[in-house]
């Protein structure tokens, strides 16, 4: 599988992040909305009504969030079906987004990582890990591919701490 993209796709999702997640009535978010409802500010399109306004209504919070493309990917496991359309999507989508966004994360992280001096070794398991990471639409922290990304990861930080010094 070639590599999916990282950045998100508001175009081509079906608005996951503003069903999926849950936010706080703070400086970043105007309300209080639990996880897996529909924020009030979607329109049936799967477009958000005050898009254009996101700062002075309250929500910078939207702005700032970043799905690294994993809401456009969800969508297209559902071959763009919406869970606005049809209510028993609502709780597969919910899911398939949490899911995917830890898959996101790291792939996230390991194309991070090909910027750092790797040595010949260190780019064949990086390469590795990115191949089996896009293939997957699941990752909890539990699970061997999660695992072995992060005992990767702990095995660059002398490359880290080198980068960090220049
Ligand atoms: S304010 Fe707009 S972008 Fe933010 S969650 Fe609601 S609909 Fe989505």
């Amino acid at each position: 599988m070639t590599s999916p993209s990282l950045k998100a796709d508001c175009q081509t999702c079906t608005a996951l992040c503003c069903m999926a997640l849950a936010f706080d009535k703070s400086e970043m978010f105007a309300i209080d909305k639990p996880a897996g409802v529909a924020c009030p500010n979607l329109g049936p399109d799967h477009r958000c009504t005050i898009h254009a306004a996101l700062k002075s209504k309250g929500f910078q919070g939207c702005i700032n969030y970043d799905c690294e493309g994993a809401g456009q990917r969800v969508s297209a496991m559902f071959s763009m079906r919406s869970w606005q359309d049809d209510p028993a999507l609502l709780i597969p989508m919910l899911k398939a987004f949490h899911a995917m966004r830890q898959v996101h994360q790291r792939l996230v992280l390991l194309t991070a990582a090909a910027d750092l001096p790797l040595d010949t070794g260190q780019k064949s398991t990086l390469h590795r890990l990115q191949q089996k990471l896009a293939d997957a639409s699941i990752c909890s922290p539990q699970s061997q591919i999660a695992k072995d990304i992060q005992a990767f990861l702990e095995s660059l930080a002398p490359l880290l701490r080198g980068k960090s010094m220049n």
